[in-house]
């Protein structure tokens, strides 16, 4: 892995100068904190003790995405716990500051990094809470924030855009446009989200429910997701066939389930998260469930959450940490529960992609790579530099189109080193990500979920059914 400078252990002594004079700047503007007003109010700021925990080791900085593309302190974790200790101290929530949080994708690999257990997770999370609430932003990124949240968090409506995306699709255009390079020049957001966009197949209505397959082992709840149930219904489909086969009832109630609050979450929108939040558990909480099956690592970190989310409400306090003990990711419940449906062999070569949010922030690597393993004829190829993140980051990839790529087009890179015929990830942002990077990079590889590669073996299926997920041309 190249970085541009070598961390030291040399402790961060101010964040003068933190704005890189010809390094990237945040391209949506902001407008400044009245003067004289600290950086964080009194809900809930960054813990001065958490903060304390940071012993300036350096550790961190070579897993640091941003850090790895600028080489600028305050573009490091090490950096960002410096400016948060500053407005612990009083500092007002400048706009350099704000920009320093916002570039930190939340990929939580400084987590995994820290040998002394700091919990930058917790530190960030605090931190875009009182930014959203304190910091005024400037009018382009409002607007785009706004857009987003909007639309992302609601699955009937990223439903209705597939009609039109699929008609779209449909058409020449999509090559034409990427290959101008028109509205890259144009609108360059816009120009992200259209080269993210997966290729559309049909979509069938998820189920209230689906039988387990012999014996009734356990008793799950599904969340179908946003992007995930919009983008990807074969990927859940896919995950509660492989959990029917496995012995397990599943319960999805799709029209009643709405947003985790993953994303709302992950951008500091906190009323927004705890409002999705108090929905899913209404949703489940008399379902008789023994375990909440997640399929997107995002959505899994935040339901795993829950019992934080909803400390302050007293309503749901018990209920939240009672149904967040009970989230798992679907690799998890798989090993937890162990196989009873037999394997038929996939003669395919895999490069498995570690998603951030189920890596560093839920800790789930062996699990996935032990299910893959265990099919016959599949060869695991491990990806260099697993640790540093694809880019993607919930809307991270939107908000920062440029970096983003970049990111994207290391992990193109190291992603077609490994020779491998397939991409399985658990994360359907990385999915879309990885996909318009490698295509970016002129590679072609074909694309699945964990759920898919599992599915496709216990059902007996050939390995083309998985192959023909190709990235966009
Ligand atoms: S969460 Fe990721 S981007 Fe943010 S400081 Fe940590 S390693 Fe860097
Ligand atoms: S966050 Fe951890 S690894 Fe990074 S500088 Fe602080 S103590 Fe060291």
């Amino acid at each position: 892995m190249s970085i541009p400078q070598q961390p030291g252990p040399t402790p961060v002594t101010s964040p003068g100068g933190s704005q890189p004079a010809s390094g990237p700047r945040d391209v949506l503007g902001a407008a400044a904190q009245p003067p004289g007003v600290g950086a964080f109010d009194e809900h809930h700021p960054p813990s001065a003790e958490l903060v304390a925990d940071c012993v300036h080791c350096g550790f961190c900085l070579p897993t640091c995405p941003t850090y790895v593309l600028w080489g600028e302190e305050m573009d490091s974790p090490r950096g960002r716990i410096y400016l948060m200790k500053q407005g612990l101290e009083g500092e007002p929530l400048a706009d350099s500051m704000v920009t320093h949080f916002d570039r930190c994708l939340g990929c939580m690999s400084c987590v995994t990094a820290c040998p002394s257990g700091v919990q930058y997770d917790r530190l960030i999370e605090a931190t875009r809470q009182q930014v959203e609430r304190r910091h005024r932003r400037g009018p382009r990124d409002r607007a785009l924030r706004a857009a987003i949240f909007a639309l992302f968090p609601y699955r009937r409506r990223l439903r209705l855009l597939r009609g039109p995306l699929r008609a779209y699709q449909a058409t020449g255009l999509p090559r034409l446009v990427r290959r101008s390079g028109l509205l890259r020049r144009l609108a360059p957001t816009l120009a992200t989200v259209e080269s993210l966009a997966p290729r559309l197949g049909r979509a069938a209505r998820p189920p209230q429910r689906v039988a387990a397959v012999g014996t009734r082992r356990a008793v799950v709840g599904m969340l179908t997701g946003c992007v995930q149930g919009a983008f990807f219904p074969e990927v859940n489909a896919a995950t509660a066939r492989v959990l029917a086969a496995e012995g397990c009832e599943v319960v999805i109630l799709p029209d009643r389930q709405g947003c985790c609050g993953a994303l709302s979450v992950h951008n500091g929108r906190e009323e927004e998260a705890r409002r999705f939040a108090r929905r899913m558990l209404d949703t489940f909480a008399a379902a008789g469930i023994d375990y909440f099956v997640v399929n997107a690592a995002g959505c899994g970190s935040t339901l795993k959450e829950y019992g934080d989310l909803l400390r302050d409400d007293p309503r749901y306090a018990a209920l939240a940490a009672d149904f967040a003990g009970k989230v798992r990711d679907l690799s998890e419940v798989l090993v937890e529960l162990g196989p009873v449906a037999t394997r038929h062999p996939l003669p395919v070569t895999v490069a498995y992609h570690d998603a951030c949010h189920l890596a560093h922030a839920q800790g789930v690597r062996a699990q996935p790579r032990r299910l893959l393993r265990d099919i016959p004829g599949l060869e695991l190829r491990e990806i260099a530099d697993p640790e540093i993140c694809c880019g993607s980051a919930g809307i991270w990839n939107i908000l920062h189109p440029g970096p983003a790529a970049e990111l994207g087009d290391r992990k193109a890179r190291t992603v077609l080193a490994t020779g491998a015929g397939l991409l399985v990830t658990a994360n359907p942002g990385c999915l879309m990500q990885v996909a318009a990077s490698v295509t970016r990079a002129g590679g072609d590889i074909a694309l699945a979920h964990t759920a898919q590669v599992l599915d496709v073996s216990i059902r007996g299926r050939g390995v083309e059914e998985l192959l023909h997920q190709r990235t966009p041309s």
